[in-house]
């Protein structure tokens, strides 16, 4: 059990923190003896835990007490851990590099972690504000120059390592759902269902350019084989009967999605109304940002791809920034589609720090905005759903991969090849950390001009492999919420047994949650120098409610 000693003002996102963390921990209660005490600075009496973590990015009374060589750092810092980096946002004390400099900065020869033995019992100094950096994690989230580091699930593992290293055994509901490796949600954004939509205007000029000369030039750069520019210009030269109304819309994508995600879950984001740009919260918004289609054109697709078990929910306009016209945009949305759930992602990706409050009260049960128009990755430092501040409901579902950034000139520009090296490293991520993998390949993407198809569909093939549960988005967001519900009862450990009981809400239709089970040590092992230093693990699955022990002898550095 972590005794958690926080000020007034870092309750709220230490317990999001702990949801994330799924462990067994409380608030900080005096006289209460705990495993693992974890301070943000306040003091504590001096026999309340064998291990103690005292987290602040600034000098502390215990450092003058118990000569902790300080060097105050500035903010904005990077450091590395475990060979990855790792950007502090807030202010950082370091010290200077000795045993377990586990956030280290080579250059300066610097350490984010001190260990300090001392009176019978070990302190480790980690010198940032855990929780800070948490809440900026989870408002104003990373820049994009960062959007390839998991820096959440970076805090977690640092706080794993330092609990397993000192030989505390430890016990965690990780987001992986049993049965599974992780979680790949698949969405789209319909912003252009039909070509048809577009007669002379950007949208169709673009296509025409970017079919002709700009599939040439692809092809001269080796981007896209001659097969995709004969492919280009037959669609190209078709457009007229597209609009005569007897050749088919090169953009009509439905029934090719139903037919590459067969048995799959994905999630449809839709534009309610026609022709609206929306509002911004600094003035007006690029008319180019109004939508060519209403919900009401595309009902039979929509009734199709419900029937086939996918999900539709609201591509939003001013649902980020007015709660009253979020309603309105859902109801215009369930007036056409009543199976349209609560979910939303805004057109755009337009979002701003106060939006999780808004759209929490215009009555959605979750978001999947969080990411970025420019690059892929974690712009919150996790792939788990997490509850926003201010949000008393609503789940955010963060979104990582998105087929524009990857493609377009003015964002990524990436080829196919460069493209799955850096998702397939979101996926060694997952793997490693848990979570959803949550995609957003737009409607019109597998279709002539763009034809990202192939990569789609290699993509696809890789997240089966790799041991992906393929929920929609409700049903993805749905499982975390069974995983928050999930609860600890007593735990106790005796010569290599671990007894435990903990029980969730049942949630029929989603996999089960696991234990896991991290072996304690003999003894500590915070001299050891192995980047992974764990004892290896135990899953043991579950359901509803579980009490049990298992057996968990002690190991000697061994990984099995
Ligand atoms: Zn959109």
């Amino acid at each position: 059990m972590i005794g958690v000693l926080v000020q007034s003002h870092e309750r709220e996102i230490a317990r999001e923190f702990f949801e994330l963390f799924k462990t067994p921990w409380e608030f900080y209660r005096r006289g209460q003896r705990y495993d693992v005490l974890l301070s943000t600075g306040e003091e504590w009496d001096s026999e309340a835990a064998k291990l103690v973590l005292l987290y602040r990015g600034k000098r502390l009374p215990f450092d003058a007490r118990k000569n902790v060589p300080v060097r105050p750092g500035a903010e904005g810092a990077m450091f590395s851990y475990q060979a990855r980096p790792l950007p502090l946002y807030g202010a950082v004390a370091a010290f200077p590099a000795g045993q377990l400099a586990l956030v280290k900065d080579d250059a300066r020869n610097e350490s984010l972690t001190f260990l300090s033995r001392c009176e019978g019992g070990v302190t480790v100094r980690i010198g940032y504000d855990l929780f800070e950096e948490v809440r900026l994690l989870l408002t104003v989230g990373q820049p994009p120059a960062n959007a390839g580091t998991p820096a959440l699930e970076l805090h977690i593992d640092l706080l794993r390592e330092l609990i397993t290293r000192s030989g505390i055994p430890l016990l965690e509901i990780p987001p992986v759902p049993d049965g599974y490796e992780f979680i790949a949600c698949l969405t789209h954004d319909l912003d252009h269902p039909a070509l048809r939509n577009h007669c002379c205007d950007h949208t169709m000029f673009g296509f025409l350019y970017r079919a002709t000369i700009g599939s040439l030039s692809e092809v001269c750069r080796g981007r896209k084989p001659l097969g995709a520019l004969a492919r280009n210009l037959g669609a190209a030269a078709k457009l007229p009967f597209v609009y005569l109304g007897i050749a088919k819309d090169p953009w009509a994508s439905f029934d090719r999605y139903l037919e590459i995600e067969a048995g799959l879950g994905s999630t449809y984001f839709v534009i309610p109304m026609k022709g609206y740009p929306g509002r911004s919260s600094n003035g007006s918004v690029p008319g180019s940002r109004a939508s060519g289609y209403s919900v009401d054109d595309i009902k039979p697709q929509l009734e199709k791809i419900i029937a086939a078990g996918c999900e539709v929910a609201l591509h939003g306009i001013d649902a980020w920034l007015d709660s009253d016209r979020g309603g309105e945009e859902r109801e215009e949305l369930a007036r056409s589609v009543a199976a349209a759930n609560g979910g939303v992602r805004m057109h755009w990706l337009f979002f701003d720090e106060k939006s999780p409050e808004i759209l929490d009260r215009g009555g959605f049960s979750y978001d999947s905005t969080v990411g970025y128009n420019e690059t892929v990755g974690y712009r919150a430092g996790t792939m788990q759903a997490y509850r926003p501040p201010g949000a008393a409901s609503l789940m955010e579902l963060p979104l990582l991969v998105m087929d524009t950034a990857l493609f377009y000139p003015d964002r990524r520009n990436l080829s196919n090849a460069r493209g799955e090296q850096v998702v397939w490293r979101i996926l060694d991520d997952a793997a490693r950390f848990g979570g959803a993998v949550t995609v957003n390949w737009h409607d019109r993407s597998i279709a002539p001009e763009r034809l990202w198809e192939d990569f789609y569909l290699n993509l696809l093939r890789e997240l089966k492999t790799r041991g992906a549960w393929f929920p929609t988005a409700s049903q993805a967001v749905s499982w975390f919420g069974k995983r928050r519900s999930a609860a600890f009862g007593a735990v106790s450990w005796e010569d290599g047994v671990v007894k435990f009981n903990v029980s969730a809400n049942p949630n029929p239709g989603t996999p089960g949650l696991r234990v896991r089970v991290h072996k304690p040590r003999a003894e500590d092992h915070f001299a050891t120098t192995s980047v992974n230093s764990s004892a290896g693990f135990v899953d043991v699955g579950f359901d509803g409610n579980l009490t049990t022990s298992i057996t968990v002898s002690k190991t000697h550095g061994t990984n099995n």
